[in-house]
């Protein structure tokens, strides 16, 4: 899954290099939307993007920024990359999403909470009775308005990729036959109230009506930490192509010196909560939770992984596989037969990866 501009080549090269095996997903997270101007030509200066971006009141009222936050900001120029423009990022998007016909959108979405790392040659930079101990991140945040215009504009892309690759074959009856779906992984941390509306915005305003968006996208929301409630809310409204991700992220329990797994240095011990929240126990269908490592860090996925599994089948009052049914068990499910978790993970999975609803 990529993130930003450096890693869409990559995800390419292994998508190659898996011969099938890789689904690649191609996207722009929001942790890097800071390195993205919404203006093309001409394009402003660094110093012009990261102000407006950091200190968007200073730009709109003239009050100017807090002066030590603006030192800062002086002295972090030289080493953040100039203002990548959307409109070229979208460009390449495209072509990877055309000529890759299974791959994803993603990872996008939307992270309030995500604070801008200091470069890492910044702090290169520093003595190195400075480097130790320097914090990773900085408190300049991207604001959420710029990283709703990054989302909307990669969904507009999708839209444009689907109608293109698809085909579209809309008989008179308003039935389109050969019609592909799309699948988007989409990181939601502190958006709970702007997830739903834009949701229902892009299914209006970009697919034009419920039909096409149940049909032609998948959304998969991870790291949404929405109330029960809250996701039963937005998953009534888009019942048939919401689905939800549990990650190791969401059993982890904080601790002051490690604020996310992500961040945990290698080996590290981390301690993991015994249960996960009601909104994956209860609230969100069985039939449309998956799960994932939401890690790039492969040393520690299969067992995150696992972890997430069994805290799954606790929550859920799902047995643990030890074997697996043969297909004339599976063919028997009408018999009552009760289903593990894993295989409702495999189903959940094909049914994700599916062209069916
Ligand atoms: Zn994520």
């Amino acid at each position: 899954m990529s993130t930003n501009e450096d890693d869409q080549e990559l995800v390419k090269h292994l998508a190659k290099e898996g011969g099938g095996r890789v689904v690649p997903s191609f996207g722009y997270h929001p942790w890097y939307t800071f390195q993205i101007t919404l203006l093309s030509l001409p394009l402003p200066s660094k110093h012009d993007h990261y102000t407006h971006l950091f200190f968007p009141s200073s730009s709109s009222d003239s009050t100017p920024p807090n002066q030590q936050d603006h030192q800062l900001l002086l002295d972090l120029l030289p080493f953040l990359p100039e203002p990548l423009p959307l409109s070229n990022l979208l460009r390449t998007l495209k072509e990877n999403l055309l000529s890759h016909p299974t791959s994803l959108l993603g990872e996008c979405g939307l992270d309030k909470r995500a604070r801008v790392p200091f470069p890492p040659s910044y702090l290169e930079s520093l003595p190195l009775s400075h480097q130790q101990g320097h914090p990773k991140f900085t408190h300049f945040t991207t604001p959420l308005e710029h990283q709703v215009a990054v989302l909307t504009a990669q969904m507009e892309v999708l839209e444009e990729v689907i109608v293109e690759s698809n085909e579209l074959d809309e008989g008179e009856d308003g039935v389109v036959r050969n019609g592909k779906s799309r699948r988007v992984s989409l990181h939601a941390v502190g958006c709970a109230g702007v997830l739903g509306g834009l949701l229902d915005e892009w299914e209006r305003e970009i697919w034009d009506g419920k039909r096409r968006w149940r049909r032609e996208v998948k959304v998969c929301v991870h790291s949404c930490g929405l109330s029960a409630e809250s996701w039963n809310q937005i998953a009534r409204k888009h019942p048939s192509n919401l689905y939800l991700s549990c990650s190791p992220l969401v059993l982890h329990e904080p601790s002051p010196s490690c604020h996310s797994p992500l961040n945990a240095p290698p080996g590290s011990e981390l301690s993991f909560l015994p249960t996960l929240p009601p909104l994956f126990t209860t609230s969100c269908s069985p039939d449309r939770i998956l799960v994932e490592s939401d890690s790039p860090d492969l040393r520690w996925s299969e067992e995150g992984i696992w972890k997430v599994v069994r805290a799954l089948a606790r929550g859920r009052g799902w047995e643990v596989e030890e074997t697996w049914p043969t297909r004339e068990e599976r063919e028997k499910e009408e018999e009552g037969r009760v289903k593990g978790v894993v295989e409702r993970l495999e189903e959940n999975w094909e049914r994700w990866m599916g062209d069916e609803s």
